[in-house]
């Protein structure tokens, strides 16, 4: 199994050089986004991937923006702080929620200098949430928003998944994001720009 290390995250932006990611194509895994804290060694990790690869450290924090196995697989179960949105539903199809992934309480967490807003935007998953950080205005959109205008899946959530995507993007509508950051496919600025 191949090992990953926090210098195989690439920086997102220069100007915020704290903020990284791994983004693979050769398989069906979520581009997951480290968060390095040098001052006090710790790292925050939005999303864990698809368990076909293993890291060589532990994240010291954890938020999954929903429990798909592409995106939840890769938490191990030694890990101290794994989050997830409480409405999300384990027993829905390409679920794979982690037992120790713990129902995720408030709407904000400060780590490394950085403040995140917690934004339930349920639709593809009923937990599925977003991470918006104010100071660089990256947008960690999961599967909820994707880069040039589309949005994810709404077949593999609740009845009223379609109903509950449309309130999700208006929410997101209202975030003053700099750059989105999604859970697959590439990045886009605000201006249109993709990497
Ligand atoms: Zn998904």
């Amino acid at each position: 199994m191949k090992t990953i290390s926090i210098s195989d995250f690439e920086p997102i932006d220069k100007k915020f050089p704290a903020m990284r990611f791994l983004r693979l194509e050769e398989r069906l895994c979520c581009t997951r986004y480290l968060i390095v804290d040098e001052k006090q060694k710790k790292t925050m990790m939005i999303d864990a991937g698809d368990g076909k690869d293993q890291l060589d450290f532990v994240p010291d924090a954890v938020f999954l923006t929903h429990g798909h196995f592409d995106h939840a697989s890769g938490v191990k179960p030694d890990w101290p702080e794994v989050w997830i949105h409480p409405q999300e539903d384990a027993a829905l199809r390409f679920m794979n929620v982690p037992k120790n992934a713990k129902p995720l309480l408030g709407q904000q967490f400060d780590f490394g200098g950085f403040h995140f807003n917690l934004l339930h935007t349920p639709g593809h998953t009923p937990g599925s949430m977003c991470l918006f950080e104010e100071k660089s205005g990256f947008l960690f959109s999961g599967d909820t928003k994707f880069a040039g205008g589309s949005y994810g899946r709404t077949d593999l959530g609740h009845a009223d998944a379609e109903e509950r995507m449309k309130e999700s993007l208006q929410l997101l509508e209202q975030v003053d994001w700099k750059l989105l950051c999604p859970g697959h496919g590439e990045m886009e600025y605000a201006d249109g720009r993709m990497i």
